[in-house]
């Protein structure tokens, strides 16, 4: 069967249509008034004095390396259950990545990111797993008292709160992607957020050649940088989707503790830890246990063969070749990767109906219980 049910996806309607369509029929197709527009809409959502929009959120990681002025030899630390672009984006500008191991929702853990600070590290950069913060308060303080700064991925949490305080907020620089699957999207797109002027300005110079404007024509190229803009029609969705933010929003927990509910009391399976009301919900990540959790791959078979579209979030950073080859070594953070062997994403998204979550939640009870009678993982 193909799959019907998708782990993600947009939330477009009429209003998006038209503010795009708008923004086509005008004078700007880039460059225009409704870039800064988007930015500061999304700024004083989250409670920040800049953003920056750019390409998309790899390029906003890699920008907010630039601003933080890494450099060869430096270091970061941050997370192994991540998308490798926030590993990877550092290794553009010369750091290296060092993974710390992770608490049980999967974000850094401080203590760990203690004991990897070395001469050379230049930030440290949490990634909220799966829309849930990140430890962000003890993690400002580690970072803090090195005089090195916080960098936020938070590329699953544009929405969520830490402590009261909208992410955004929480860090020296925070991190967006505006990919279709994330809490609004631009088609693709990022932004970074930072109540830091120079580090705003840094981030502007790397969205765009290095440029600093002059008098009349005159402009000087100061930095090594390149073209990282999110064009208008882009910036005009997004302004149409952050005004359904936290509707958004809503809609995912309400389906979060809608899968709660469902799988309460079920042996093989865990639900993901911490209250429900902070996290974004990007993902609905899934813990196969006891007899189960050998059963992973089975079980994600069965279910895309349902035409369940689950997935797995993440293989560790390090355990892909390209991080082999520069010498990681599997085994380095132990509680990732033995959540890795159990996790499975179940689809969460705004219009999921309940029906289609009753479906889901059907899938994985047969899934489950069809490899037991075959045998699987054994
Ligand atoms: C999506 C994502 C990125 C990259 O964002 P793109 O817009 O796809 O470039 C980086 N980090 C995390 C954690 C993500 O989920």
């Amino acid at each position: 069967m193909s799959i019907h049910i998708p782990y993600g996806r947009q939330t477009i309607d009429e209003s998006d249509a038209k503010a795009v369509l708008d923004a086509l029929r005008s004078d700007w197709l880039t460059q225009g008034p409704r870039v800064p527009e988007f930015e500061k809409a999304l700024a004083a959502y989250c409670g920040a004095r800049h953003a920056v929009a750019v390409a998309n959120g790899t390029a906003a990681l890699q920008a907010a390396y630039a601003a933080a002025g890494f450099k060869t030899g430096d270091e970061f630390v941050t997370a192994p259950l991540t998308f490798a672009a926030t590993a990877t984006a550092g290794l553009w500008q010369g750091a290296r990545p060092i993974f710390a191991d992770v608490d049980e929702n999967g974000n850094l853990d401080p203590e760990a990111v203690e004991k990897a600070l070395t001469p050379r590290t230049r930030a440290i950069v949490p990634v909220d797993f799966a829309g849930r913060p990140a430890q962000l308060p003890a993690l400002r303080a580690i970072a803090r008292a090195r005089g090195i700064p916080l960098i936020e991925d938070a590329c699953h949490a544009l929405g969520a709160d830490s402590q009261g305080r909208k992410i955004g907020s929480c860090a020296d620089m925070t991190v967006f992607s505006f990919h279709p699957v994330k809490s609004i999207t631009t088609g693709e797109g990022g932004a970074i957020l930072t109540d830091d002027d120079a580090l705003r300005g840094g981030l502007e110079r790397f969205r765009q050649h290095g440029i600093v404007r002059g008098e009349d024509w005159e402009y000087a190229v100061e930095e090594q940088a390149l073209n990282y803009r999110l064009t208008d029609f882009q910036a005009a969705l997004g302004s149409s989707q952050l005004r359904r933010l936290d509707d958004f929003i809503a809609r995912r927990r309400a389906i979060a503790r809608r899968y709660h509910e469902a799988f309460a009391g079920w042996e093989e399976v865990e639900t993901p830890p911490g209250p429900v009301d902070d996290s974004a919900w990007h993902l609905y990540v899934l813990r196969l246990r006891g007899r189960a959790s050998g059963l992973r791959r089975a079980v994600f078979r069965a279910l895309r063969n349902a035409g369940v579209g689950v997935q797995v979030h993440y293989i560790p950073v390090y355990w892909h070749p390209l991080y082999q080859r520069l010498g990681y070594r599997r085994g380095l953070c132990p509680k990732a990767e033995s959540l890795y062997e159990r996790i499975l994403s179940l689809p969460i998204y705004p219009t999921l109906t309940e029906a289609q979550q009753g479906e889901v939640v059907r899938a994985v009870r047969a899934a489950v219980e069809s490899c037991f009678k075959s045998g699987a993982g054994q």
